[in-house]
């Protein structure tokens, strides 16, 4: 083992700065140097309450679902998966749309208990990295746990006998079973949201969401319209665009895009030897991206108290990143002005996910046939979308095949299944459009019941979603230890603690781009609250997930 100042010491020489000491316990984590799995349980149900039969539901077996199912294997407690697919993976399995890939440095986008030294690019393909969650649900001994093609519809409390009856659509029809706990990980981006366009079904020919991509569609020869331009239609636009006879964009609100030179390369070779060869060299690596990202643009997105135009920027860091991402714009379209007028957000840069390019984006939009519209969407037709300019001058863009990449019901959390708590409570009409949790894990009136990527635990810059993952099921892990360890039968977050809690990240997430910028975005609820966002340090949620406190908990003995 290494002690803290010479891991500091390491880590600082790594990183060629300093590195607060705060820091160094969770890099620690992510590092793990020794090649140990150092959020691993330690502690066994057996231990803890032997003879106590304990089960717990998991809901969903993709990136969180399989940690949080490998992270109870480890712990000894008995679990179910329950999977509406035929196969693990969530977004990495319904994602197969044409040039879908990771959005984070694919070293860092890994479980740290799982790191591979040999991902073949920087940012993998949706394939690849379906082929990593299915190896760890294998290597991890998953999947005799798992019930595939059963979809949980509904589970409720027993206030009676403290334990939750959770209701599964199978393949031989709907059946119940009594769990003690629940492990909810279905994920935010995962249920398509369509457009409400008029005449939607008056078109004839195929239409799909990007998400439920139909591969039987033929696009060659074919006129092609794109509803949508965020992160999935950059990513399989210039697809699409090598095969279509025609394509139409249509964009109602142009991205800010970060230049990525290597979005698209394979890991250079003089890089993949080191892997290969020096010992400790993929962990180290990671590290230093990790570190890179851990706090990354985060001050760059805050609000500066004495800013008077929050329309365009949001601060003086804001306002210089804008001026970098603004030069990468008028840089890619310097020989097409007019496209640039299009193409340049108005917003301030962070208000929504900032895309990843290396060209191939703005390289598609300048092709001959003009694929860009930026007016609003009118109407669909049997055989074309109808768009309206602010005169309402009309353009009808002949249509065979419409894609629409209109995003998800991200603010939905849990639909479109019911959960019922204490009281016959409802969680969406608790929530009422809504949801919020205390870490995004916990709500009171809802005992043994943990959300992993619950409300608030998204990140817009800065970190991969994996280590919110990991430090969620850490947190949930801590509070079934409690309950095992002090033969408690139900833990139920306290009122003041989820109110206080989110009265503080109502107010982190109004001083930071995302919650001050009036765009439209997938971070907030229809009430306009930011339901999605952490807006704080990555540091800040590993130290308040760490280890529950049982006093922000009503506990019933049993
Ligand atoms: P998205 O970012 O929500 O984009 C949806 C697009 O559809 C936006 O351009 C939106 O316009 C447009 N749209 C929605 N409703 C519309 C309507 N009624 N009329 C006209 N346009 C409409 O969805 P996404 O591209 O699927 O990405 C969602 C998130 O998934 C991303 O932010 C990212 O976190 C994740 N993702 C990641 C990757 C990756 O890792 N590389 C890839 C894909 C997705 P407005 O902007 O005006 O709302």
């Amino acid at each position: 083992d290494i002690d803290t100042d010479r891991l500091r010491r390491l880590m600082s020489f790594a990183i060629g700065e300093p590195i607060d000491s705060a820091y160094v316990p969770l890099m620690r984590e992510e590092l793990s140097v020794t090649g140990d799995d150092l959020r691993a349980p330690r502690w066994r149900a057996d231990d803890l309450a032997p003879g106590r039969p304990f089960r717990v539901a998991v809901v969903g077996a993709g990136m969180s679902g399989i940690l949080a199912a490998h992270r109870l294997a480890q712990a000894g407690v008995e679990f179910v998966i329950f999977e509406k697919n035929d196969d693990v993976g969530g977004t990495w399995l319904e994602n197969t749309y044409p040039g879908c890939r990771v959005d984070v440095s694919n070293h860092v986008y890994s479980y740290s208990f799982a790191q591979r030294n040999d991902w073949p690019d920087y940012f993998s393909p949706q394939p690849e990295l379906l082929d990593y969650f299915r190896a760890c649900a294998d290597e991890f001994g998953l999947r005799e746990h798992i019930r595939f093609g059963h979809e949980v519809t509904a589970m409720t409390w027993s206030d009676d006998d403290h334990h939750w009856v959770v209701e599964v659509s199978g393949p031989d029809g709907s059946a119940r079973q009594e769990f003690d706990a629940v492990i909810s990980a279905v994920g935010q981006l995962n249920r398509p949201a369509m457009p409400a366009i008029r005449g939607m079904d008056d078109f004839v020919g195929p239409a799909f969401h990007s998400a439920r991509w139909d591969h039987d569609v033929d696009l060659a020869d074919a006129h092609v319209v794109v509803i949508g331009a965020g992160a999935s239609a950059v990513q399989f636009v210039p697809h699409v665009a090598e095969q279509a006879t025609h394509l139409t964009v249509l964009q109602r609100t142009p991205n800010w895009f970060v230049p990525v030179p290597t979005y698209h390369e394979p890991v250079a070779d003089g890089l993949q030897w080191l892997f290969r060869h020096v010992p400790g060299y993929a962990q180290w690596y990671r590290f230093w991206l990790f570190w890179r990202s851990s706090e990354g643009l985060l001050p760059a997105c805050a609000v500066d108290d004495d800013w008077d135009d929050l329309s365009r920027s949001t601060g003086v860091r804001n306002a210089e990143l804008r001026g970098l991402l603004e030069q990468w714009l008028a840089l890619c379209y310097a020989d097409r002005p007019d496209l640039l007028e299009k193409v340049l957000p108005t917003y301030p840069p962070a208000s929504k996910r900032i895309v990843l390019d290396n060209g191939s984006w703005p390289n598609t939009l300048k092709r001959p046939d003009g694929p860009l519209d930026g007016e609003a969407l009118d109407r669909n037709e049997s055989d074309a979308v109808v768009t309206r300019d602010a005169d309402g001058r009309e353009t009808r863009h002949r249509a065979d095949v419409i894609i629409y990449a209109t995003g998800f019901q991200a603010s939905q959390f849990l639909t479109p299944m019911k959960v019922v708590g204490t009281g016959g409570r409802d969680l969406h009409e608790v929530w009422d459009g809504d949801a919020r949790a205390y870490l995004g894990v916990v709500h009171p009136g809802f005992p043994n019941f943990f959300l992993s990527y619950g409300p608030n635990t998204n990140i817009v810059v800065n970190g991969s979603i994996i280590y919110f993952s990991e430090c969620e099921v850490n947190y949930a892990l801590g509070v079934i230890e409690m309950l095992l360890r002090n033969e408690w039968t139900s833990v139920d977050c306290r009122q003041e603690v989820h109110d206080a809690y989110n009265e503080r990240i109502d107010a982190g997430n109004l001083k930071m781009a995302w919650g001050v910028s009036t765009v439209n975005s997938w971070y907030k609820a229809d009430s306009g609250r930011v339901a999605q966002n952490w807006p704080f340090s990555l540091l800040e949620y590993w130290q308040q997930t760490r280890t529950p406190d049982p006093a922000d908990f009503v506990v019933e003995r049993m």
